[in-house]
């Protein structure tokens, strides 16, 4: 049996390094933010080349606070990708603004930039990218359409831990970047966690006194903030794992390069890498006009896959109010049937990887 991602692996893989590091943060007797989150913080953001980085409770609270912070609310749109993981549109949702969804490029599953401007209208504020799979977005464009039209950027990461675009890191492009440390992630905690990294010194003060009940002080409370602060355990275990971070990614690219190299014959479509992306490989998704029986030999031979996403967010009923058909974004629900995410990680082996790509090869001649 090969699993989709063997987490136990890479806990075992770093175990002493992470027992010193829970029993430290255990026996300092400090449990809410300090030194541990501050320490984590200060490597987070210059691992990124962000001049700022503050640690939240998750992913998804990582957005929330973002556009919080830009002030953004009722009424407002916020353009993001139609085949994204439903936390991107939620979090638009969560501050009462609209999600404003443009299609992929299907060749890189990434937003296309070229229909974004079509989906401009006057109360966009914000253009919210995701580097979907750890393949970065295609930034300059929409940068300098942010510039055009007054618009924030804020980039959706979470998928994105140490991808590169033209050559420097995902991390500071846009006025946010959001981050999930979630334990699938490719840093990520062993629980939840999040963060946003940013070289906007506005923002990240306005971050951090919202994830802590607005409060700078305490018991003064400057705004109606929330309760998402990043837990020291988990930022004393993302340190251990970020010194191991580069390491791991390389992991992830020689085995999507050893994927590309041995899958170029068969039918399966594979991601294309254009030539100033370096992706961080957090999903090795291939795309198949027949993915549910391939999936379904898959699993009979016992390796594990899965498809993300199945359902895209205009189609979930989540969103059944917004009133969305399933054909307004045929890009993005044409992917939903197609993608198959195959095993990928840094403790996934060689051996495992021939497996599933002699299955892949019996099932796709
Ligand atoms: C994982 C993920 C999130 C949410 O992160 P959580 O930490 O689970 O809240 C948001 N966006 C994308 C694209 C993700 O993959």
């Amino acid at each position: 049996m090969i699993p989709f991602l063997n987490l136990g692996a890479a806990y075992r893989e770093l175990k002493p390094e992470i027992d010193t590091a829970v029993a430290r943060v255990l026996d300092s007797g400090w449990y809410i933010l300090g030194p541990e989150v501050e320490r984590f913080e200060a490597e987070w953001a210059e691992y990124c080349g962000a001049s700022h980085a503050v640690g939240v409770a998750n992913g998804l609270d990582a957005l929330i606070l973002a556009l919080r912070a830009l002030e953004v609310g009722a009424g407002d749109e916020v353009i993001v990708p139609s085949n994204t993981y439903i936390a991107t549109w939620l979090a638009v949702s969560a501050v009462g603004a609209i999600p404003v969804p443009v299609e992929p490029d299907p060749a890189t599953h990434n937003i296309d930039p070229a229909q974004i401007s079509a989906a401009i209208t006057p109360r966009t504020k914000v253009l919210l990218p995701v580097h979907l799979y750890g393949q970065p977005v295609d930034l300059d464009p929409i940068l300098a359409l942010a510039r055009a039209h007054g618009l924030a950027v804020v980039e959706d990461a979470a998928q994105a831990h140490g991808a590169r675009y033209k050559g420097r890191r995902i991390g500071a492009h846009g006025d946010i970047v959001c981050w999930s440390f979630y334990p699938g992630k490719n840093l990520g905690a062993l629980g939840d966690g999040g963060a946003i990294t940013t070289n906007r010194a506005d923002l990240a003060d306005k971050v951090r006194l919202l994830r802590n009940y607005g409060s700078r002080q305490k018991y003064l409370n400057e705004v109606q903030g929330m309760n998402s602060r990043l837990d020291p355990v988990q930022a004393a275990i993302l340190r251990v794992k970020l010194a191991h971070l580069d390491d791991w990614t390389g992991r992830r690219r020689e085995i999507a390069a050893a994927y590309r190299a041995g899958l170029a014959h068969t039918d399966l479509i594979l991601p294309h890498v254009p030539d100033w992306a370096e992706p961080a490989w957090h999903l090795f998704v291939v795309r198949s006009a027949g993915r549910d029986a391939l999936q379904a030999r898959m699993t009979a031979a016992g390796i594990g896959t899965l498809i993300h996403y199945p359902i895209p967010p205009h189609m979930q009923q989540a969103y059944g109010e917004a009133a969305f058909l399933p054909d307004d974004f045929p890009i993005a629900r044409q992917l939903a049937g197609e993608v198959l995410s195959l095993p990928i990680g840094p403790q996934f082996d060689r051996d495992g990887q021939k497996a599933v790509m002699a299955a892949l090869c019996m099932t796709n001649p």
